[in-house]
């Protein structure tokens, strides 16, 4: 029955949220055991990537499914934390005793840096996201300093904080850290985070049972207030109108309060004015796309933090595959980790081609080294010969620096093979020339638009 109802599960997901969800993440998940007295499922996955995934990201369509699926108003589902041996010899072990395999307390962090953060604070915000765990650089320097310094003088500094910026780039990430930051230094601090269309939820159902005073004070009540995603305030009169009472009334107690968007405050449709000014009463600051360091940088925190190891080449070659979003490149690297772990293979190069080609990614199939050349040799006036020499003039160098950085971009060679093919340079000036074309295309739009087509040009 357990299986069917699994199966049936998979079933559903497929259809939700695709079939890709299920091959990749779902697929490798079992439904371990079902106790149904204590209305708790337990679930194993083969390491802690894909259960952390699945909770960060598929947690209520396994709940609300779940729950239809075995006819429950409550459900707890519990990873186990096992791998396929201990499982089977656990099963052996205690074929009479099941209630033993029950270990409630198994979903704990790994990492000992988590495990310390958490024992630090127990509360509401999610553990992983600390300031400890967000990595710094130039695409979201301001606004971290920003939310530091707030966590370190709530309600002095900035107030409010606004921070925006585009989908995955870590804006919730900082609001937690700044609650956990908080927390950690005031156990009694009221904190509260809460996306804004919880908030207008919360509103509409106070409104319904006749319960806003409630639902004022308790806002009231608070000593910073974290609002995510405010953008979705928009259009709702009447929560604007609740809100902005409630704004007030902390702005005038110093209270320390933060707002997350997607855009800022004068590019929110929607929203009465008179609220949309005092949303930029503070500091407003943003978060744009990380470059090729701070991604590169970003995977090897997270490979990290489950206690894997990332060389840089591998994370290189992650990096490349995704462009603008840091939940996508973590993504990537979850899969690369679990196809690694599920086919007991080490972390390679080859590996990571193998999954992040597979999926969803077509980009390099079929272009090699040649076509890249030629498209440069339009561009720039310097033959394959040229390329590949010992010579080092700038505007020679610099040609070699786009072709190293479009072959990463649009082929499957790792750097290596890239700095073989141009002369035998090793795989460090590879990265160097990585990095030397991201910055350079990051202030300079002419440049960019023209390295896109190049890029459109090779494709063909
Ligand atoms: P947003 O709220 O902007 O859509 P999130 O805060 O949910 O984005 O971030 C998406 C994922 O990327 C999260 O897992 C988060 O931990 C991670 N992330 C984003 N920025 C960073 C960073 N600078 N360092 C480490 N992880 C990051
Ligand atoms: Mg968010």
């Amino acid at each position: 029955m357990i299986q069917g109802i699994w199966d049936q599960f998979l079933k559903i997901v497929k259809e939700e949220a695709g079939s890709r969800v299920v091959e990749t993440w779902f697929k490798a998940v079992t439904l371990y055991e079902w106790d149904s007295i204590r209305s708790i499922v337990y679930l194993q996955a083969p390491n802690s990537f894909v259960k952390d995934w699945i909770l960060g990201n598929y947690n209520e369509l396994v709940q609300h499914h779940l729950k239809r699926l075995l006819n429950v108003e409550t459900l707890k589902v519990v990873f186990l934390d096992f791998t396929n041996e201990n499982i089977e010899k656990k099963l052996t072990d205690t074929t009479n005793k099941k209630t033993e395999l029950v270990p409630a307390v198994l979903d704990k962090p790994k990492h000992a840096l988590l495990k310390r953060l958490q024992s630090k604070n127990r509360g509401s915000f999610n553990v992983s996201y600390q300031f400890e765990t967000f990595v710094v650089g130039p695409s979201n320097s301001l606004a971290s300093a920003a939310a530091q310094a707030i966590t370190e003088n709530p309600g002095e500094l900035y107030n409010p904080l606004f921070i925006y910026g585009g989908s995955g780039l870590g804006k919730t990430h900082l609001l937690h850290a700044i609650g956990n930051g908080i927390r950690a230094r005031n156990k009694k601090a009221m904190v509260l985070y809460q996306t804004a269309d919880r908030f207008v939820n919360e509103f509409i159902s106070a409104i319904r049972f006749n319960k806003v005073h409630k639902f004022q004070a308790k806002y009231k009540n608070i000593d910073v207030l974290l609002i995510d995603d405010i953008q979705f305030i928009s259009n709702k009169e009447q929560t604007q109108e609740a809100f902005f009472h409630i704004f007030n009334s902390l702005y005038d107690s110093h209270k320390q309060i933060v707002f997350s968007s997607d855009t800022f405050p004068q590019n929110i449709d929607g929203i009465a004015e008179r609220l949309r000014s005092r949303l930029a009463w503070g500091l407003v600051t943003d978060i744009h796309v990380p470059s090729l360091e701070t991604k590169v940088a970003i995977l090897k925190r997270k490979a990290d933090l489950h206690e894997e190891f990332l060389d840089d080449e591998v994370a290189h070659f992650i990096a490349m595959r995704v462009d603008s979003n840091i939940r996508e490149l973590e993504g990537a690297l979850v899969r690369v980790m679990a196809f690694s772990s599920l086919t007991n293979q080490p972390v390679s190069i080859e590996l990571a081609k193998k999954v992040l080609l597979r999926v969803s990614d077509s980009t390099g199939m079929g272009v090699n080294f040649k076509q890249v050349i030629k498209c440069i040799s339009n561009f720039y006036p310097y033959s394959l010969h040229d390329l590949c020499s010992k010579k080092r003039n700038r505007n020679l160098s610099f040609a070699r620096h786009v072709a190293m950085f479009l072959m990463k971009k649009t082929t499957d060679k790792s750097l290596r093979e890239i700095g073989s093919f141009l002369g035998g340079r090793d795989h460090s000036t590879v990265v160097h020339a990585l990095n030397k074309v991201e910055k350079y295309s990051e202030t300079n739009p002419a440049f960019l638009d023209q390295l896109r087509r190049m890029e459109r040009a090779i494709r063909k």
